[in-house]
């Protein structure tokens, strides 16, 4: 670890995608006063008789979409959600009232049980079935786009861990398309395309380019003594051939990971099987080091990928998909609900230190 990494650090830094996104990071104890997420009682049970979920009970399920592997004994399985928070009936419009302003909710929400093992973490899964995960969420998309044109998003997402909502104990994913680009991912996309327009380069890029290759010592003027010092590869986690897993130096979430593939692609779509195969090992090697720093990560995780429609059309070179793994080790307090600046009490250089530091 190098000497900048115990000092205490106490700045506001900057997301230089999304600037709203900011967050303080305030590593001296008095930040702390905030009750960290309880741990839960690691569940290991592989099977639960009582458990909808769980292979044999899919009579118990909404209807079933579709199963991966299609022939045999079902490894993932996707299905209609049973409290769906969006309706499939495009009913009567928009309500406006005064100033008040309402999109009707219609959209698709879709479950998918991403494993036969009630109770099995993502790193305890093999590449070869987070691989198979990862393009069942593929072709759903793919098959969501395609069935309706006025779909502009499919979100994929996980809850893992009462901390971070998950409500189902037994491992699952959630899809929801919807007609309406979400706030976060359009941000990312309209601020992308400008620094784009601006400097004729994808920012992701640039940003997976820095961290692998800036270093750079800064001084203090007055006293000529250290001020920071960056190594290279000091927010790099993971690598493989094509993709790299990086800690944020705006980090929101304090052990928050992004995963982002080498070569610029905007679109989740274009994810070739092999490639998937490639980011499987990876996101398994990402979320190992995440549990063993943890002792146990409830997380989410999230894909953003270029949204579609005409409006978004254009943006293929200057948006680049991702996977956002944010572990959930805090509940946010008044301060970030009122200010929309988020904590971070350990430096994302000191946990970045961390997650490598794990021996696999
Ligand atoms: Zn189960
Ligand atoms: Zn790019
Ligand atoms: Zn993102």
């Amino acid at each position: 670890m190098s000497e900048s990494n115990t000092k205490i650090v106490r700045e506001i830094r900057i997301n230089p995608i999304v600037p709203t996104e900011s967050v303080l990071v305030a590593t001296a104890r008095g930040m702390r006063p905030r009750k960290a997420e309880e741990r839960v009682a690691r569940d290991d049970r592989l099977h639960v008789e009582t458990c909808p979920f769980c292979r044999g009970n899919e009579d118990k399920t909404p209807p079933v979409i579709a199963h991966w592997p299609a022939e045999g004994d079902w490894e993932i399985r996707m299905v209609e959600n049973l409290y769906p928070v969006l309706g499939s009936n495009p009913g009567d419009g928009n309500v406006n009232f005064g100033l008040q302003q309402a999109i009707e909710g219609y959209g698709r929400h879709e479950v998918i049980i991403d494993h036969h093992h009630h109770s099995v973490r993502l790193h305890e899964m093999s590449e070869q079935h987070i691989a198979m995960l990862f393009g069942a969420y593929r072709e759903r998309m793919e098959q969501l786009y395609a069935s309706d044109n006025r779909l502009k998003y499919v979100l994929v997402f996980k809850n893992y861990g009462p901390a971070a909502g998950g409500s189902i104990p037994h491992t699952h994913s959630q899809i929801i398309a919807t007609p309406v680009v979400p706030q976060n991912v359009h941000d990312e996309v309209e601020n992308s395309r400008r620094h784009h327009q601006k400097y004729g380069q994808c920012i992701f890029c640039a940003l997976i380019d820095e961290a692998l290759s800036y270093e750079a010592t800064i001084y203090d003027r007055k006293s000529g003594e250290i001020k920071r010092k960056i190594d290279v590869g000091q927010y790099v986690i993971e690598r493989s051939e094509h993709f790299v897993a990086i800690k944020p130096f705006a980090s929101r979430y304090e052990w928050e990971v992004h995963i982002l593939p080498l070569e610029h692609a905007p679109d989740y779509l274009q994810a070739a099987p092999e490639l998937l195969t490639d980011f499987a090992g990876v996101l398994k090697r990402t979320m190992a080091r995440l549990d063993a720093v943890l002792e146990g990560a409830q997380y989410n995780y999230f894909i953003h990928s270029q949204p579609h429609g005409e409006a978004f059309a254009d943006c293929g070179k200057s948006y680049h998909w991702h996977l956002e793994i944010c572990p959930r080790t805090t509940i946010p307090t008044g301060f970030e609900l009122g200010s929309g600046l988020f904590v971070s009490t350990i430096s994302p250089e000191d946990a970045a230190a961390k997650l490598r530091e794990v021996v696999l």
